[in-house]
């Protein structure tokens, strides 16, 4: 049950955010964690694979 607890606890603190695609500029959806992503992103147009880890304001 701990460790369910804590996946939940850490949920909570993901945001979902739009950002701009560095490559083709289109929008893509990525999940941040203290404005870093929690897994990799990509992008439908180009696909342009926003790695793990990656930093935005
Ligand atoms: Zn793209």
């Amino acid at each position: 049950m701990a460790i369910l607890e804590s996946c939940e606890e850490s949920r909570r603190n993901v945001t979902i955010k739009e950002v701009k695609c560095p490559q083709c500029g289109q929008p893509v959806e990525v999940f941040l964690r203290e404005g870093a992503t929690t897994e990799a992103a990509k992008c439908e147009i180009c696909g342009y694979v926003i790695p793990l880890g990656t930093h935005f304001e």
